[in-house]
């Protein structure tokens, strides 16, 4: 397993989208798979600022990093850069925002979210 899809048969190891792309990272992981009501409210918190959902995504995060942070102990929390114009049409930053949420609720212990300013 890379990149934390569900794998549909016991004898693959990777994904069909790591099988076919290699991944610049080692091991990555998702809170939610991207479909059905989770691809709904993720859209509504990137396009039609629902920033009230941040708490709640930022929870499914924490409950991820309980399970593998212990493992990776990472040093710091980046969220994936967002384009300057795109941020200045939509007016915040979703990913700052929510790696500022989960730097909130697993702080004290040596991690740290980086994000700028993600108003
Ligand atoms: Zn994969």
């Amino acid at each position: 397993m890379k990149c934390g899809k569900p794998i549909d048969s016991f004898e693959k190891e990777y994904c069909s989208d790591c099988e076919r792309s290699p991944h610049w990272y080692e091991e990555g992981r998702a809170a939610l798979l991207y479909e059905k009501g989770a691809r709904r409210a993720i859209d509504r918190l990137k396009f039609y600022n629902r920033r009230e959902y941040v708490p709640f995504f930022g929870r499914c995060l924490e409950k991820l990093a309980g399970e593998y942070f212990p493992r990776w102990k990472p040093d710091c929390l980046v969220p994936v850069p967002m384009h300057r114009k795109k941020k200045a049409e939509r007016g915040y930053d979703q990913a700052a925002l929510l790696a500022r949420e989960l730097g909130r609720r697993t702080g004290g212990e040596g991690y740290s979210a980086y994000g700028g300013s993600d108003r």
